[in-house]
């Protein structure tokens, strides 16, 4: 695991900082967009953005669906197919392909949010998870039918930054069109749904799996009127599933569906048979609940073996 380790880091001026010769909207812009195409990971995660932006596995030349322009606030920004960057059709100044994710949206010209950090941070989990996928898919598409992909948090991408939900949704369908089934397991260790399992596990029977569809969500466990927009519509990949294993293990797993789906059965999440078979071997026996290869990708990934101070000067070098 430690010789397979992928690391990324960077920083953002939030707080503090001015950037000689560019507003902090703009430098947090490009900052976004030089991180995503950063050369230490061979530009992999920008590679992943356009496959995923462009929804390169269908071969279909498609430009990027219009979204609001960081100059004009027009919403006909758009680039065209593969491009990385280039002139915004109503205002013609130059756009980036990580604009399309939205950041923008949530800065002044002066000043971010510290919230930009942890978006960045979704966002680019996402990029390296399909970077994977996208490999398998590229080379050896059927190798994916035995591989499965762990998340460590919910299989979704909250608010203005949801943009790649559909696509993902669509690559998914689209491979299980093609008889392969891509396996994703995401694991939520905290919030409502994790909650809300600490409540119904103790009393369920072991084994025993549950997907919730909308309207228990809605009503048990966002207490909000089942009435309006389906739930996670937006801004999920993956459908929430109660999983309890064994008398000791429960955990709040996501796993796809393909397209969205409001109320789905365990027969529509993709690669179902093989992911609760698979699940039994991969518990901590650490760890309530815990998978094994989450919780050794956090021994790895912990602080103390990646120091914060290393990585300021790592990041000193490489832009000195
Ligand atoms: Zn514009």
């Amino acid at each position: 695991m430690a010789d397979a380790t992928i690391y990324h880091a960077t920083v953002f001026p939030l707080r503090h900082i001015t950037v000689p010769g560019m507003t902090i909207y703009n430098a947090i812009r490009n900052g976004i967009f030089e991180s995503v195409a950063e050369d230490r990971l061979d530009r992999e995660p920008l590679e992943t953005l356009k496959w995923l932006a462009y929804e390169k596995w269908e071969n279909q030349n498609k430009d990027l669906p219009p979204f609001q322009c960081p100059h004009c606030a027009s919403d006909s920004a758009t680039l065209t197919y593969d491009a990385e960057r280039g002139p915004c059709p109503s205002c013609g100044e130059e756009i980036l392909l990580t604009d399309m994710l939205g950041f923008h949206l949530a800065m002044a010209q002066d000043s971010a949010p510290d919230s930009i950090a942890s978006e960045y941070i979704m966002i680019h989990e996402t990029l390296l998870l399909f970077t994977g996928i996208r490999h398998f898919w590229e080379n050896k598409p059927e190798l994916l039918r035995q591989c499965l992909f762990l998340k460590d948090g919910p299989l979704a991408i909250r608010a203005q930054y949801s943009k790649l939900v559909a696509p993902i949704r669509r690559f998914i369908e689209s491979a299980k069109d093609k008889g392969i089934e891509v396996c994703i397991l995401g694991q939520e260790k905290s919030g409502a749904f994790f909650d809300h399992l600490a409540l119904i596990g103790p009393s369920a029977p072991s084994p025993m799996l549950f997907v919730p569809g909308h309207n228990y969500i809605r009503e048990e466990i966002q207490h909000r009127p089942a009435a309006g927009a389906p739930y996670g519509f937006d801004t999920n990949y993956g459908a929430k599933v109660f999983a309890k294993v064994n008398e000791r293990h429960q955990a709040v797993l996501n796993i796809p569906t393909g397209a969205y789906n409001s109320d789905p059965a365990v027969s529509d999440l993709v690669g179902a048979a093989r992911i609760f078979a698979t699940l039994p071997s991969l518990l901590s026996s650490r760890y309530e609940g815990g998978l094994f290869p989450i919780e050794l990708a956090h021994n790895i990934a912990s602080l103390s073996t990646y120091p914060s101070a290393k990585v300021l000067a790592m990041f000193a070098e490489a832009h000195s």
